[in-house]
């Protein structure tokens, strides 16, 4: 299993996930949507932001199936998607595939909270 590495941008938002909450960065300065989390806009340098909740939702903007044992407890092929988010176009976000068949491009996918252990989720996609 995939287990997060929380770093100093990213903590706070695993902490969110695991609370099923589904927040990108704001900008306070210009308010640029942003993901993943980094400390300050990349489109006015601005440093203050916030946490916005955003609809769990998009469109599939690609996937690779991984058929590489890169991880022991990690059984492959596992299927990995890219999803461009619905009310934030500009932020991409990958997770895990949980669909029956394979996914498509542009097919409108929801986000699964999916446990890793008791302390962290991770963002999956399923089918809408
Ligand atoms: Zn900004």
């Amino acid at each position: 299993m995939i287990k997060p590495v929380p770093d100093r941008d990213s903590a706070e938002w695993w902490e969110r996930v695991a609370r099923h909450e589904f927040v990108i960065q704001a900008c306070d300065g210009c308010g640029t949507l942003r993901f993943p989390a980094r400390a300050y806009c990349h489109a006015c340098h601005d440093r203050r932001w916030h946490w916005q909740e955003v609809g769990p939702s998009g469109h599939v903007l690609s996937w690779i199936v991984n058929h590489q044992p890169f991880l022991p407890d990690t059984p492959v092929p596992y299927t990995v998607v890219m999803v461009r988010l619905a009310d934030a176009p500009d932020c991409v976000m990958v997770g895990g595939w949980q669909g029956d068949a394979a996914p498509a491009a542009g097919q409108a996918v929801q986000a699964v909270f999916s446990y890793v252990d008791e302390r962290f989720c991770v963002i999956d996609w399923r089918p809408c």
